[in-house]
């Protein structure tokens, strides 16, 4: 897969983009992550101005957006903008995302980016929630460690995936690891049982249901 991103604060993803597992999978070239400065896309830097109607903040201009997004462009390519007005972002949805060869994150700032960019580009628009951010970039990374994880071959252990939160409209029982008693508090019996038909069934009632 590959994944673009634009945003006038690059620096914003020189760590994250290295960390973890998702630093590892970009080392064995299981995924290619680009980004891209908006600012690179004007001729003084100067990327947003006040909004028509006038209101408070700034604009991200069209030009320079549009410019950035298409130096990155291909056939084929999934655009998204991100935008607390957005479809949410599911679990559903980074499962489709994970599917995809080509992403594309276009990052607002200020008070956002011009109407006209998501128009020409045909961009999905997605929130990460219904909370306003200052930037894109934090909802870009959320999309990204939520789409990398389920490429075949990124988790070390794929069984890891199969029985997880959101999949079947459950979230998680409560998990447990050595020692056996912690500051006074037990591990539930039934896990040190042995008896994997007990356990099962221990976690199966204590997942919590999240949608109908
Ligand atoms: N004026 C906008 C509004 O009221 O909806 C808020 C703009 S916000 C300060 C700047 C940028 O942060 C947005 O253009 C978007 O890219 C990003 N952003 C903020 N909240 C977000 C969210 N919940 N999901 C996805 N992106 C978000």
């Amino acid at each position: 897969m590959k994944i673009d991103i634009l945003t006038i604060f690059p620096e914003y993803f020189d760590g994250p983009l290295k960390s973890a597992m998702l630093g590892k999978a970009l080392d064995r070239g299981l995924l290619e992550i680009r980004v891209t400065n908006i600012r690179d896309f004007t001729p003084d830097g100067k990327v947003d101005d006040s909004p028509f109607g006038g209101g408070p903040g700034m604009i991200l201009k069209a030009k320079p957006v549009y410019k950035a997004a298409e130096s990155v462009m291909a056939p084929g390519a999934e655009v998204i903008m991100l935008c607390p007005a957005g479809e949410r972002f599911t679990q559903e949805t980074a499962a489709a995302l994970s599917g995809k060869e080509h992403i594309i994150l276009i990052n607002g700032r200020y008070e956002g980016i011009d109407e006209r960019v998501a128009e020409l580009l045909g961009a999905r628009k997605i929130s990460i929630g219904d909370f306003v951010l200052s930037g894109g970039e934090a909802a870009s990374m959320v999309i990204i460690e939520a789409v990398t994880r389920l490429i075949p071959g990124f988790m070390g252990n794929p069984g890891s995936l199969r029985d997880e939160s959101f999949i079947d409209g459950y979230v998680e029982y409560p998990q447990y690891t050595r020692p056996a008693e912690f500051m006074g508090l037990k591990v539930p019996k039934i896990l040190l049982s042995g008896d994997h038909g007990k356990i099962e069934e221990y976690r199966k009632n204590k997942k919590r249901k999240v949608k109908a």
